[in-house]
């Protein structure tokens, strides 16, 4: 489903290369996590999927479905079902949460030419998914993330993710922030969406997520490459033994 081939990629405004080589596939089905120290790329990679104009890819392909998404803007990649979880999502003043799913689902439903929802339909859907993830329906009255705790933000994401039922999600530490609870309420609404026609990447710094989401398959982010692959077990090994070992083996 995502194939991403010798990705080079650079700040747009001053030319620094942060991707540098970086490959990565992952399959229909999969749930793969993506590790790293603090400023291996992690971050910049999911805004490269996503798409955003204040990075350029310089060499290399990303392949969605067989096909490069490179020259897709991020509205296009969104319709074509890549749904990005940012770590810090973006707070959207002046729009109710509920407007703002409203808008997203129907502009999703009329680039695949669908209808749009009934109002009745619609609010029917987002109180089920939000009673799931245990948000306050007065959370979907306020603007979308301003004043939200850490916790609020990345439910509304998943709730966003939910209602969206994206094809590829690639979500950005989603457990930064979280208290056990949250936590648990997140990994659920992940695991939910776990199925064989869809992928999911996870970018942590913790083993402690992916005891809740277990991966399919582990890679090491490191200088803006993937220094190495494997199963569940390797997370458990980065926990007992830091990036060290492997960083240094793979230099
Ligand atoms: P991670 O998510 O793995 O912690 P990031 O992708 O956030 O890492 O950052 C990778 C490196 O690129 C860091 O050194 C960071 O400072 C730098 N970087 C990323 N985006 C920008 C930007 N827009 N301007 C300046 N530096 C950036
Ligand atoms: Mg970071
Ligand atoms: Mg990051």
């Amino acid at each position: 489903m995502l194939e991403i081939k010798n990705l080079h990629a650079r700040i747009a405004e001053d030319g620094t290369e942060i991707i540098r080589g970086l490959n990565l596939t992952v399959k229909a089905g999969e749930v793969a996590a993506i590790m790293g120290p603090n400023g291996s790329g992690k971050s910049t990679l999911s805004y490269i999927l996503a798409g955003r104009d204040d990075y350029e890819v310089t060499e290399g392909d990303i392949l969605y479905n067989g096909e490069s998404i490179l020259e897709l803007d991020p509205s296009e990649r969104a319709a074509k079902g890549i749904f990005l979880a940012f770590q810090y999502p973006v707070e959207i003043p002046g729009v109710a949460t509920m407007q703002f799913l409203k808008v997203a689902m129907n502009e999703q439903r009329k680039a695949r030419g669908e209808e749009e929802l009934k109002t009745p339909e619609f609010i029917k859907l987002v109180k089920e998914a939000a009673a799931t993830l245990q948000i306050n329906p007065d959370m979907l009255k306020r603007p979308l993330n301003v004043g939200f705790s850490g916790g609020e933000k990345k439910r509304a994401e998943i709730l966003q993710m939910k209602l969206l039922g994206p094809q590829l999600c690639v979500l950005d530490e989603t457990d930064s922030g979280l208290d056990i609870d949250a936590l648990k309420i997140v990994s659920d609404g992940v695991n939910a969406l776990r199925s064989p026609d869809r992928a999911v990447v996870v970018i942590t710094h913790y083993q402690r997520l992916l005891e809740h989401i277990v991966p399919d398959s582990v890679h090491v982010l490191y200088n803006g490459r993937v220094i190495k692959s494997g199963d569940k077990d390797l997370a458990l090994d980065l926990e007992a033994n830091g990036y060290a070992g492997i960083i240094e083996a793979a230099a």
